[in-house]
């Protein structure tokens, strides 16, 4: 039997990379898995594809609603969706500084809120947040990107302190630098300087974030909130 038979999980995010990796992982631990992106049309894994903007507030309570109406419960949710819009903080605009919080963060914070009432109902839940190294440590040409995952992780803490007393757990991961279409265009040059801060001496890849949302989101950590788990090679 999986670790999360029984369960409703949404995953952002879900239509490539780590969300899709957690998808499938979650699936195959026996969860009922809601895949939810921007472009999704298929999902091998997933019970149900939705077509979901993060940032938009009704349509993330639109699809919270279909979910509890098709499912009758929400166990977890995992906020993965993230997109980066990098460049010097001089010279970023406000509409790329706009895009990436309104995604990152405020993305996040519309699907806290939305499911918050359904998993207060089951006096249960686990919340996965999906934040970054650079969230903790900062990072040049990232001002938009660090500041929303920063932010993730304050949100992380406050959701479980004002959910914890109902039993939702909330926490997040932090991965490193991970193989996927995010990290794909980032030129050899870089790429070789990060490996050379990576003590494991490899990148990560999806399956690595995933198995950690697997656990947070299951019962064997039941005792875990509030915390951030680093997924980067020792990095930091
Ligand atoms: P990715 O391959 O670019 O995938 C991003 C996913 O987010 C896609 O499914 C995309 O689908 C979805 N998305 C973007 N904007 C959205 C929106 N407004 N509403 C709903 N879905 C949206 O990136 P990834 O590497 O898998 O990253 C996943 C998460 O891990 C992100 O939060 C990222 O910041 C974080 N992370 C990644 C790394 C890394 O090294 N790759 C490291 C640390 C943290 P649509 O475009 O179809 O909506």
């Amino acid at each position: 039997m999986g670790k999360l038979e029984g369960k409703v999980a949404i995953v952002t995010g879900a239509s490539r990379g780590i969300g899709a990796a957690i998808v499938a992982k979650l699936a195959e631990e026996g969860a009922t898995v809601v895949a939810c992106a921007r472009s999704i049309e298929s999902c091998e894994s997933a019970a149900l594809c939705l077509k979901v903007d993060v940032s938009d507030s009704a349509q993330v309570d639109a699809c919270v609603k279909t979910v509890v109406e098709r499912f009758g419960r929400i166990d977890v949710l995992v906020n993965n969706a993230g997109i980066t819009k990098d460049g010097l903080l001089m010279r970023m605009s406000d509409d790329d500084w706009d895009q990436v919080l309104g995604i990152n963060l405020k993305g996040t914070f519309l699907f806290t809120r939305a499911v918050a009432r359904p998993m207060m109902k089951e006096r249960s839940g686990s919340i996965v947040n999906i934040s970054s190294v650079v969230g903790i440590t900062g990072n040049a040409g990232q001002a938009n990107y660090t500041a929303s995952k920063g932010g993730v992780i304050a949100l992380t803490k406050t959701t479980a302190k004002e959910l914890g007393s109902r039993n939702i757990r909330c926490n997040a991961v932090a991965p490193g630098f991970i193989e996927s279409k995010m990290t794909d265009g980032l030129s050899d040059e870089l790429k070789k300087a990060y490996l050379g801060s990576i003590p494991l001496k490899r990148f990560g890849n999806v399956d690595d974030v995933a198995k950690a949302v697997v656990w947070l989101a299951s019962d064997d950590a039941s005792y875990v909130t509030g915390q951030v788990v680093g997924v980067n090679g020792g990095m930091i």
